[in-house]
């Protein structure tokens, strides 16, 4: 019988005694998640720390009704832009070569569309490019040469994307990188291989109609091997949007955020009900679980840093790492820093 389609009259009947039926149902049993019902009384934005810019003006740009990935991509342009922070866009610390590689991506919760670019060149706000992949093309993640193509296409000029700081921090990790090579130690200089500058922007936001969309973008790990591509411009690890749940994203050591697709696992913890926090939380102890024995320590921590942070529908924020930090916030209380919470206290 359940084979036979329903009559359209017989449909209004079997909905007519669903309805009647609906007032002896707990309203516990049909009531969606409350997740699903809210939005936030205004718009919020967060972000891994050095955004603190870049969330107030995502607020102060959603307040005024523009949209939310509009928005993002706004705040995290002043990082991009800015030669004095090098590890985004314009003044990136380059690869092993010299050369600046940066990577981003973006997803539009309303729309459900992203897009991305990898290892391009010469172009100082990637985060632009992967928007006008995800507004003007089918597709989502273009890379290299081409992606510096396409972006010509759009009116984008090549630019030299060294400041003479990030090339002086390279030519002195070059001059350093080994004891037996043909290039002479500078005195002074920074060990071989020794700490690598990582840093990335990544930043979620939610207006007040609950329309959620998040960005993420970088210059990468420093002098990395050319072409390499970490989790910043990879839809579901650098950020994800789902415009029913949230948005998520990160900083840090980009390969062990891959294994995990750490930013869709958080937006997926969140569906679950966890808070933005406890999802985070949830995230980086997934991360702990896939974590090869070389890159812990001896008591069993992972030698390398990695931090995410989220928004739920609802408004609700949060970030974590492994062992605190701070991260920003952008709400109707103005932006500031706030405590990420820990993994391990
Ligand atoms: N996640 C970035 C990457 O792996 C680097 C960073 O955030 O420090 O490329």
């Amino acid at each position: 019988m359940s084979d036979v389609p329903l009559s359209r009259r017989s449909f209004i009947g079997a909905a007519g005694a669903a309805v009647a039926g609906a007032t002896l149902i707990p309203e516990t049993a049909i009531a969606a998640p409350y997740i699903r019902r809210s939005r936030p009384a205004s718009p919020v934005a967060v972000a891994s720390a050095n955004g603190i810019r870049g969330v107030a003006r995502a607020i102060e740009l959603m307040g005024s009704g523009t949209d939310t990935l509009d928005a993002a991509v706004e705040g995290v342009k002043i990082q991009e832009l800015d030669p004095e922070d090098n590890s985004v866009g314009y003044g990136g610390l380059p690869n092993e070569e010299g050369v600046v590689q940066l990577d981003a991506s973006c997803m539009h919760g309303p729309t459900k569309r992203a897009g991305a670019v990898a290892c391009l060149e010469g172009i100082k706000t990637p985060s632009e490019i992967a928007r006008l992949v995800l507004k003007y093309t089918n597709h989502i993640m273009l890379v290299g040469r081409d992606a510096q193509r396409f972006a010509l296409s759009y009116g984008y000029q090549v630019e030299d994307l060294l400041t003479p700081s990030s090339r002086e921090a390279w030519l002195r990790w070059r001059a350093n990188r080994g004891a037996n090579d043909d290039w002479l130690n500078v005195d002074g200089g920074q060990e071989p291989m020794g700490v690598r500058v990582t840093g990335t922007i990544n930043l979620n936001c939610v207006n007040s109609a609950g329309d959620i969309s998040s960005v993420t973008t970088t210059s990468g790990l420093s002098w990395k091997i050319p072409g390499r591509v970490g989790d910043s411009p990879i839809i579901g690890a650098g950020q994800y949007t789902d415009n029913d749940i949230g948005a998520a994203g990160s900083t840090g050591r980009g390969e062990s955020n891959i294994m995990v697709c750490g930013g869709f696992l958080t937006v997926e913890f969140m569906r679950q009900g966890m808070h933005p926090k406890d999802a985070c939380l949830a995230t980086l102890k997934r991360v702990v679980e896939k974590t090869p024995p070389r890159l812990l320590r001896p008591d069993g921590r992972p030698n390398f840093g990695l931090n995410f942070y989220a928004v739920n529908k609802k408004g609700e924020y949060g970030g974590a790492s492994f062992t605190g930090g701070r991260y920003a916030v952008a709400d109707e209380r103005g932006a500031r820093l706030e405590d990420l919470a820990a993994l391990y206290s």
